[in-house]
């Protein structure tokens, strides 16, 4: 029997609690948990067990910004805005917000010790990716009925909202919720240059689990809008939620001790690259015998 399918309020349960009643799980897992540990599994024991610190670079935080900005986004005022002229108007909107979504993470962006210039490219990088996006909402808008308000209220999704999955132990702040005509569609943002759904099939299979414990419903689909480029999106099935709890299962009956050898490095490529190097790679020297 179908779960009534509820939409803003979530009661949020305790993930200590969570994984204290969970057969396997020693930790609450979340999709870049998961991919840590697939990439990794040193790297998940120093960054979930010994919660090392990890610092921070422009790429995570122009990500974070984009996020509040397209969180924002579909809060402004739409009483000025008309079908004449939405299109100038929200790019107008995406300039402001964004200009205040980056000094509000002023603080972050000054420890990275950027160069002006370097600081104004990214400032505009960041802005063709929000009007990138806003051109694609445009085309939503020119194919709905109504006035302008109608059309945006009905593509309005709804934001940032964790779930928790206390079956199993995981949990994951899904960036979009979108109720189109075909049905329930879930949404993520990337700002990444590479713009290959497959690589998040993981997290997206994750966001449907979570998605149906807590509706009782499957979602229609799931994609990413890439920034940089198109939205990608791919329907629900049974294989790509099968293959989400067998990953989540794996990885919490491999993470029950807090034993270093229950950890194995795994050098490769994510070790150290041409422009920097993984956050534990002075800690883990992973190629010295
Ligand atoms: S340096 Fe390489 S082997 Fe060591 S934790 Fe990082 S990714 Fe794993």
């Amino acid at each position: 029997m179908q779960k009534e399918e509820s939409t803003v309020v979530l009661q949020i349960p305790d993930t200590q609690t969570i994984a204290e009643n969970h057969p396997t799980a020693s930790r609450v897992q979340s999709p870049s948990s998961i991919k840590t540990f697939k990439q990794c599994p040193r790297k998940y024991y120093y960054s979930y067990i010994l919660e090392l610190e990890t610092t921070s670079n422009i790429y995570q935080v122009r990500g974070n910004i984009a996020h509040s900005v397209l969180e924002h986004f579909f809060d402004i005022e739409t009483s000025m805005i008309s079908l004449n002229n939405y299109e100038q108007h929200l790019k107008l909107v995406m300039q402001n917000l964004l200009l205040k979504e980056w000094q509000n993470y002023k603080e972050e962006l000054v420890k990275l010790e950027l160069s002006q210039e370097q600081e104004i490219k990214y400032f505009e990088e960041t802005l063709m990716m929000l009007f990138n996006w806003t051109n694609s909402f445009c085309q939503k808008i020119a194919k709905q009925q109504g006035t302008f308000q109608e059309r945006f209220k009905k593509l309005t999704p709804i934001r940032e909202l964790r779930y928790v999955s206390q079956e199993h132990a995981v949990q994951g702040f899904i960036d979009a919720i979108e109720h189109r005509d075909c049905g329930v569609c879930l949404m993520d943002y990337k700002t990444s240059s590479k713009q290959n759904i497959d690589e998040h099939l993981l997290q997206l299979g994750i966001y449907s689990l979570l998605y149906y414990e807590k509706h009782g419903v499957m979602p229609k689909q799931v994609g990413v809008y890439f920034l940089k480029g198109e939205e990608s999106i791919l329907e629900v099935d049974e294989e790509l939620v099968e293959m989400a709890k067998k990953e989540i299962a794996h990885v919490h009956e491999n993470t029950q001790t807090n034993n270093i050898n229950d950890y194995p490095k795994q050098p490769g490529g994510l070790c150290k690259w041409s422009s920097g190097q993984c956050d534990f790679y002075n800690t883990c020297r992973p190629f010295e015998k």
